[in-house]
């Protein structure tokens, strides 16, 4: 209920200077669109994708709890900001694994994306094991619990459900399952953060592209997408910011 969709993209390790030409070309062509727009491209583009971007705002794909020191290869949320960014992932399911990055890892990171002004969008998802298992809403309900602080609310915070056997393989839940989801996670938060629940936006990811955005983003409860591949491009992405605005 008075949820903004947001449409954001996450472009992993992809993208050189010559990418932001698709930036250049989302803005053409979407100059205002009925939804907020994200792109969290490789930290090298930030600044400059920032410059170009107006309405695509700008995020990093992970911070470090710390705002500075003896770190190498790290990323400060602080750093982020004073690049341009507006807001961080932290938790995507491809940290988690490479990076052995755990809830309370990204419970940490959640808050230091606050410190630094910075919106926090926390990563949850279960493998395909534990669907198959049958623990899918455990393993979400406790990722939520370990990495969703307690200070979160509408505003500083976005969650996003990324199924991982979803992400990158062109698999999709079915809608039913996907509702479902969304609807435990709102339920959830609903305890753990009675004051601002229904104010979270509660993102969709893996495998959302313009031939599904509209479907996926008409579920209850889905309040945009988290994408991958098909951010890359302006003329896919493009059509998920279409869905998001009609949405
Ligand atoms: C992602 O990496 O967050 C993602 C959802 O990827 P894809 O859209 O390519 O499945």
């Amino acid at each position: 209920m008075g949820r903004r969709k947001l449409a954001a993209g996450n472009w992993k390790m992809n993208g050189v200077k010559a990418a932001l030409a698709e930036i250049e070309a989302l803005e053409a062509a979407y100059p205002a669109p009925d939804c907020d727009v994200l792109i969290c491209p490789p930290a090298t583009l930030i600044s400059a994708m920032a410059a170009v971007g107006n309405t695509v705002k700008v995020g990093g794909q992970d911070c470090h709890a710390n705002a500075s020191g003896a770190h190498t290869g790290d990323i400060s949320a602080e750093i982020l900001a004073d690049a341009g960014a507006s807001a961080v992932l932290v938790g995507h399911s491809e940290r988690r694994a490479d990076h052995g990055e755990s809830d309370a890892d990204v419970n940490a990171k959640a808050e230091a994306a606050w410190r630094a002004g910075l919106i926090a969008v926390i990563c949850v998802g279960e493998t395909e094991a534990e669907r198959t298992a049958g623990k899918a809403l455990d393993i979400v309900g406790g990722q939520l619990a370990g990495s969703v602080p307690a200070g979160a609310t509408g505003e500083n915070t976005v969650v996003a459900y990324e199924p991982v056997w979803a992400i990158g393989t062109g698999l999709v839940p079915t809608l039913e399952d996907i509702a479902e989801m969304h609807d435990f996670m709102r339920a959830e938060l609903a305890k753990s953060h009675p004051a601002a629940f229904d104010d979270f936006r509660l993102l969709y990811g893996g495998s959302v592209k313009p031939s599904n955005a509209a479907e996926i983003f008409a579920v209850s409860n889905v309040d945009g997408g988290l994408v991958g591949g098909a951010s890359l491009k302006a003329a896919d992405f493009g059509g998920i910011i279409k869905a998001a605005s009609e949405g």
